[in-house]
């Protein structure tokens, strides 16, 4: 509690250049008030996580830990891994230095990191996990802003509960981290993992800025790809989804074999039909290929934790 509390702020950063100085000089800045008013420990630190950028960012995050002696650590990925895996590492790799939480939150700022404090305040409450939710989303456009929308609609129909508008901004404790610890699954989805573990969980509203410097490393692309990672890591209703369908489409493909039958040998009037049969045959294909590509994407997941691959590389530390 309070003054004992060993902070760790642990920040993904992705061809960040130009942000680091910023970033970490605003951090260390909101950490010293905290630590004066004894909110956190003396010990708290700021733990960065190169994942693999190409520009400058290493050289600032080492000339970061050179200014603030001590009190910014990082890690260095072998090449990019994605902001997911980084979130992985810079947790981990905390759990590992040793702290009774951490705050995850983005190296451009964009969330609000005056409320560090009350993801803070929240766990002193007791919580072993605080979800930062943003209060809107004004600054994401509408294609980002509509098919986040649907994915957090879609996931609550799979029964997936994951809170609408949450994001990788989070405090986590070092229980929670415990429990992280056991879980080896190669593409964790973090957000819903940890609504899973069933600790006491609390919630801190806050305002997205808009991006200062540089631009979204996300694309329409990579968000599907979460989308997807998420779907089926949590939850196999899709497969079941294909059995209920493609039992529909039997059973209209059986009626209409009937009726086809009846026209047959009642009216004989057989070349009549081209038009239902290529329809028929066309529907029911594309069905069948919807269908594997929803198993495929299971087949894909399984293929990928069985390989039991690390989750990333690690090239350099600053400790
Ligand atoms: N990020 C990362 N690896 C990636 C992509 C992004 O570590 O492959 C980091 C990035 O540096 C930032 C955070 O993830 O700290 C969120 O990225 P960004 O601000 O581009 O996302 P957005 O705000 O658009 O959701
Ligand atoms: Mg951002």
């Amino acid at each position: 509690m309070g003054k004992d509390t060993r902070l760790a702020i642990v920040i993904p950063c992705y061809n960040e250049e130009g942000l680091i100085p910023s970033t970490t000089d605003r951090l260390i800045e909101l950490m010293n008030d905290l630590i004066q008013r004894e909110k956190i420990s003396s010990e708290s630190y700021i733990y960065l996580i190169n994942d693999g950028s190409k520009d400058n960012t290493w050289e600032e995050i080492k000339e970061a830990c050179e200014k603030h002696q001590g009190r910014i650590k990082a890690t260095k990925f072998s090449r990019n891994f994605g902001n997911q895996k980084a979130l992985l590492a810079g947790m981990t790799g905390a759990h590992n230095i040793g702290c009774d939480a951490l705050v995850t939150i983005d190296a451009d700022l964009q969330q609000d990191e005056t409320k560090i404090e009350e993801f803070v305040a929240k766990y002193d409450e007791g919580c072993k996990v605080v979800f930062g939710v943003r209060n809107d989303r004004k600054t994401d456009d509408f294609i980002k802003k509509s098919t986040a929308l649907a994915f957090y609609k879609f996931m609550n129909i799979l029964g997936v509960n994951i809170i609408k508008n949450h994001s990788d901004y989070r405090l986590v404790s070092k229980e929670a981290l415990d429990v992280l610890e056991k879980f080896n699954e190669t593409d964790l989805f973090l957000r819903g993992f940890f609504h899973e573990i069933g600790f006491k969980t609390g919630i801190v509203n806050f305002d997205v800025k808009p991006r200062m410097v540089g631009k979204s490393k996300f694309n329409l692309l990579s968000l599907t790809a979460l989308a997807i990672n998420g779907i089926t890591s949590y939850s196999i209703v899709p497969l079941k989804m294909i059995c209920v369908v493609g039992f529909i489409c039997m059973l209209f493909a059986f009626i209409t074999g009937l009726i086809v039958l009846y026209a047959k040998l009642v009216y004989n009037d057989s070349p009549n039909g081209w038009a239902t049969a290529i329809i028929l045959t066309s529907f029911f294909g594309g069905m069948q290929l919807f269908c594997l590509g929803i198993v495929g994407e299971y087949l894909g997941q399984i293929f990928r934790e069985v390989k039991h691959r690390p989750r990333y590389l690690i090239e350099e530390e600053i400790l």
